[in-house]
C-alpha cells in the first residue's frame, strides 16, 4: 500500500485542540495544495459524536471558506477528533490558526437552521446537533488552539 503521511504522525506527542500543516504537494504543473490537520478533541481521550461532527461539517465548510481563500475541501476525519482541510496555495499555519478560529466563533453562535439539511442537500440529513457542535466549538476555543508541529513516529 502506498504510505499515508497522517500514520506517520505520532498522536499521542501532540496537544489538542490545534491546527497542523499534515501535508503538501506539487500539483504537476506546480501549484500547491497544502493539507491541514484541524484537531478539536486530543487523540483517543474521545470523540466527537457523529451527528455533531455531521454538523460541524456542514457549518465549517462555509464558515471556514469566509475566513480563508481558495479552501477545496473540509472533511471530517473517521476517528471524529478533527477536520482535514485542503486548501490551494501554501497558506502560513497562523493565518489557518485565526481562520479556524473564527470559524469555530462563527459555529459556537450559530443559531439559524443548518445549511445543507435537506433529504435533496445531505446524504443523512436527520443526523445532526446543533447544540453539540456549538459546544465543541465553544470548548475548543476556551482551551486555546495553538500550532501543532509534526511529530513523527520513530520506526
Ligand atoms: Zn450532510
Amino acid at each position: 500500500m502506498a504510505n499515508v503521511e497522517s500514520f506517520d504522525l505520532d498522536h499521542t506527542k501532540v496537544h489538542a485542540p490545534y491546527v497542523r500543516l499534515a501535508g503538501l504537494k506539487r500539483t504537476p504543473h506546480g501549484d500547491a495544495i497544502s493539507k491541514y490537520d484541524l484537531r478539536l478533541l486530543q487523540p483517543n481521550a474521545g470523540a466527537i459524536e457523529p451527528a455533531a461532527i455531521h454538523t460541524l461539517e456542514h457549518l465549517l465548510a462555509g464558515y471556514l471558506r469566509d475566513h480563508l481563500e481558495h479552501v477545496v475541501d473540509v472533511s471530517p476525519m473517521g476517528c471524529r477528533t478533527g477536520m482535514y482541510m485542503a486548501v490551494i496555495g501554501e497558506p502560513d499555519e497562523a493565518g489557518v490558526l485565526q481562520a479556524f478560529e473564527s470559524a469555530l466563533s462563527d459555529v459556537a453562535a450559530h443559531d439559524r437552521p443548518i445549511p445543507g439539511v435537506s433529504e435533496l442537500e445531505c446524504g443523512n440529513y436527520r443526523d445532526h446537533d446543533l447544540d453539540a457542535a456549538r459546544q465543541h466549538a465553544r470548548d475548543a476555543l476556551s482551551q486555546g488552539l495553538k500550532v501543532q508541529q509534526t511529530i513523527l513516529l520513530e520506526r
